[in-house]
């Protein structure tokens, strides 16, 4: 082998950590070796001037449409947001007692969760990379929790998982027992001058001595036996209760049964710890600012149709009660509508502008809430928060609330699906899409159907007003229809998630707005 360059062989190195112990094990060397990313942005635009004199009007009252608004008003402009529904927030919904929804073709459902109960079935987390989200909840007093995203002790359940099919593993002891026979093979490779001879002394002695704690192998013969992390069979306490440690699962066995996938050394971006969770409920956000926004904000009212003549933008509305048609003119519009809603809607833009509107896709997603009358996942299995993974078609995770510990009951999330599983489970009835989320759950917590008492389920693709959960472009979308719907056509500007890089997220909708509202600031302003 030619020699090569030390960088070079430091990626060489890093290539063959990952093919060896995955990308967990090949991020967890780059971080020993200080490689890290960080991308912020923590605020709106500063703007400078003032909209004094101009009328924008919004269309949406979700969390892009509201942000444009609280910012465009700080500069003086006249905001007037036109919201179909009668309420404020759009995605950032939490059904409480009372809340109901009735999907496009679907039976009426109201909420009937204990007081204090609540499922976020739509956004349900802040991560710490989310700095915009997390302006407003520090600038308007929203109080936040920790929303536990990660837990160890909850169970992994596969039934596709070989030896480990149809049994509950705990997450500690699998990420534990993986980490450590990987690690054992790596330091043994490396002790034995197999992986790279490129690799300086230096780097061969931190490698190791960062294998031996990553793995808790024993210094004098590089071998994993276990570690404490991985939990107990008899937990130790007082007296002759030393405690059992669980034996180490074989790593043939964790090999074989894949389970060993369902983590990675960090989390994925932005799903970081720490995650929060505002405490009551997500839609505390979009509360806090439409109460900000008070009038400025008109509810049931349905946009129908753009024009754009001269210097104005006129906007046909219904109202969602009346019936009664009206229309609202405007300098500017800013239009934060989905775009799997506003290309059914007659915008007057150009043939080029609404082929652009419909090269994006719109993901099907499901979550559905069920009222345990009694916590068992904290009871029988002292798991607080986090998610249960688990290989059970349609289900993909199911989570444990982040609040009301120990309490006596508690609204756990039963699935939260995409794509296929999305759209199978929205053709079955509120009552059936239960049966189905309760015969999956009681393979996993034998007590799950004999606590349950009420529950509330979502699809997002057949919401009225978003007709999905989040944009979903693909490479060549962004290439060709992203720059076309960035840029706006003439006096009417777009924002939304779907503008962003951070589509299916908060911060996506509320960055796009403070980018926007920069763009039309000097459009105005010009
Ligand atoms: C299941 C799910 C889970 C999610 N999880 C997270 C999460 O954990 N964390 C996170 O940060 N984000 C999450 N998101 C994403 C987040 O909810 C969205 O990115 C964000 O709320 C979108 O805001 P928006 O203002 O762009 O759009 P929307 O909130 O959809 O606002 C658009 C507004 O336009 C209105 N509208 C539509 N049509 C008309 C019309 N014809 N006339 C008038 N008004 C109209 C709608 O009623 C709505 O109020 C999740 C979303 C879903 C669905």
């Amino acid at each position: 082998m030619t020699r090569l360059s030390p960088s070079l062989t430091r990626r060489e190195f890093l290539f063959r950590a990952a093919a060896v112990g995955g990308s967990a094990l090949l991020l967890n060397t780059m971080q020993a070796w200080g490689m890290g990313i960080a991308s912020r942005t923590d605020a709106p635009p500063a703007l400078s001037g003032s909209g004094k004199g101009k009328k924008v009007a919004i269309l949406g009252a979700g969390l892009a449409g509201m942000t444009a608004a609280f910012e465009l008003s700080k500069l003086g402009y006249q905001v007037e947001v036109l919201e179909a529904r009668p309420f404020a927030g759009g995605r950032c919904q939490t059904a409480r007692k009372g809340f109901s929804l009735q999907e496009l073709g679907g039976e009426p459902q109201t909420c009937r969760f204990d007081d204090g109960l609540y499922i976020n079935h739509g956004p349900w987390r802040i991560p710490l990379d989310h700095q915009s989200t997390l302006y407003y909840t520090r600038l308007f007093d929203v109080p936040l929790e920790v929303m536990v995203n990660d837990n160890d002790h909850a169970w992994i359940y596969m039934e596709d998982a070989g030896p480990f099919s149809g049994k509950r593993l705990r997450q500690e002891q699998v990420k534990a027992d993986m980490r450590g026979h990987v690690a054992e093979l790596l330091a043994k490779s490396v002790q034995a001058k197999q992986l790279d001879t490129a690799l300086s002394a230096d780097d061969r002695m931190l490698l190791l001595d960062y294998l031996e704690h990553e793995g808790a192998l024993s210094k004098k013969d590089l071998v994993y036996r276990g570690r404490n992390g991985a939990g107990y069979a008899v937990n130790p306490g007082a007296g002759l209760r030393p405690g059992q440690p669980y034996d180490p699962l074989g790593f043939r066995e964790l090999l074989s049964s894949r389970v060993g996938k369902v983590y990675s050394a960090v989390q994925e971006f932005p799903m970081h710890a720490t995650m929060f969770q505002p405490v009551g409920g997500m839609d505390r956000i979009a509360q806090a600012f439409a109460k900000r926004l008070g009038k400025k904000i008109r509810y049931g009212q349905e946009v129908q149709s753009l024009r754009q003549t001269g210097d104005k933008v006129t906007i046909a509305l219904k109202d969602t009660g009346s019936g009664k048609l009206s229309s609202v003119e405007a300098d500017y519009c800013l239009c934060t509508i989905p775009l799997s809603v506003l290309r059914t809607i007659d915008g007057g833009f150009s043939d080029r502008f609404k082929e652009a509107l419909k090269t994006v896709s719109y993901a099907p997603v499901g979550k559905i809430g069920l009222q345990m009358k009694r916590r068992f996942w904290e009871e029988d299995d002292q798991i607080y928060g986090g998610h249960v993974l688990t290989d059970l078609k349609g289900i993909n995770t199911i989570s444990l609330p982040s609040s009301g510990w120990q309490q006596k009951k508690g609204v756990l999330l039963g699935y939260y699906h995409y794509a296929l599983d999305a759209i199978e489970a929205s053709a079955l009835s509120p009552a059936e899409r239960t049966e189905f989320a309760l015969q999956a759950g009681e393979k996993i917590f034998p007590p799950y159907r004999a606590s349950f008492d009420n529950a509330f389920s979502v699809a997002w693709h057949r919401v009225q007003y978003n007709l999905g959960g989040w944009a979903e472009w693909d490479e060549a979308a962004r290439k060709s229809a992203y720059p076309v719907l960035l840029e706006g056509e003439g006096r009417v500007l777009l924002a939304g998630e779907h503008l962003s890089y951070l589509t299916g997220w908060q911060a996506g909708a509320i960055e796009s707005a403070w980018q926007q509202i920069e763009q039309l600031h000097k459009r105005a302003s010009a």
